[in-house]
């Protein structure tokens, strides 16, 4: 563990900033000590760790996916996820809501955009993000709830370039908040940044952070 998590926590709460602790590849106890430090909220990326550490750690933990989600698995983690930050298709969209509906529940989402220079990141061009937005059955999904965007900066020491693609996701929030989600009081979260970018992020508008590395030591 890094030994002053407690003043990253801190400092985020101040800040009234969500921290979802990114667990991935950690064992049970350094998660245990986050837990007894008073953290709840949990990220994974992959379905399989997602489901052993939900079975063996305490339950009012609240686990969120970050990672990107294959249609075939979203039933695993159906009954339980809190937030799925990295919904990157309208299919995975779909399958999402049936498999809410499956468990009469709601289960709420975040749109992941592309918004680094890099070739490798998973997430949605703008121009399907419309599509999503704009699809004629997208009103008919109501186990889903979107609840915000989500977002990583380019893996760059080039830090203006990160702020440059932070605002760029805050403008595109905003701009989509007002055309598409007038009514949607949910809709109000914003997941940018990481441990090397979080405090840009926090500047340029994040409302969840996901910290794992500086949080638990490095992976
Ligand atoms: C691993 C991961 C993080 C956390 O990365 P750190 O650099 O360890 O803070 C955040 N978001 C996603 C999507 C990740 O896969």
């Amino acid at each position: 563990m890094n030994a002053n998590y407690h003043d990253i926590i801190r400092f985020l709460d101040q800040k009234k900033v969500l921290l979802v602790a990114v667990s991935k590849t950690q064992p049970v106890d350094a998660i245990m000590e986050l837990y007894n430090a008073g953290q709840r909220d949990f990220g994974e990326n992959r379905v399989q760790e997602f489901r052993e550490k939900q079975e063996i750690l305490p339950k009012d933990i609240r686990w969120h996916i970050i990672g990107h989600l294959q249609t075939n698995k979203v039933k695993y983690i159906a009954p339980t996820v809190a937030l799925i930050h990295s919904v990157d298709s309208w299919d995975l969209l779909v399958e999402i809501d049936k498999q809410a509906k499956k468990h009469n529940r709601i289960i709420p989402c975040l749109l992941q955009i592309y918004i680094a220079t890099e070739e490798t990141k998973f997430g949605l061009s703008e121009k399907e993000l419309y599509e999503i937005l704009d699809n004629p059955n997208f009103k008919d999904l109501k186990n889903i709830r979107i609840d915000g965007l989500m977002g990583m900066a380019s893996n760059s020491n080039d830090l203006e370039l990160v702020r440059r693609e932070f605002k760029h996701l805050k403008n595109l929030f905003e701009s989509i908040k007002d055309t598409y989600f007038k009514e949607n009081e949910n809709f109000k979260q914003l997941s940018m940044g990481m441990s090397s970018d979080y405090t840009i992020a926090i500047e340029e508008g994040a409302t969840m952070v996901r910290i794992g590395s500086l949080l638990f030591g490095k992976r």
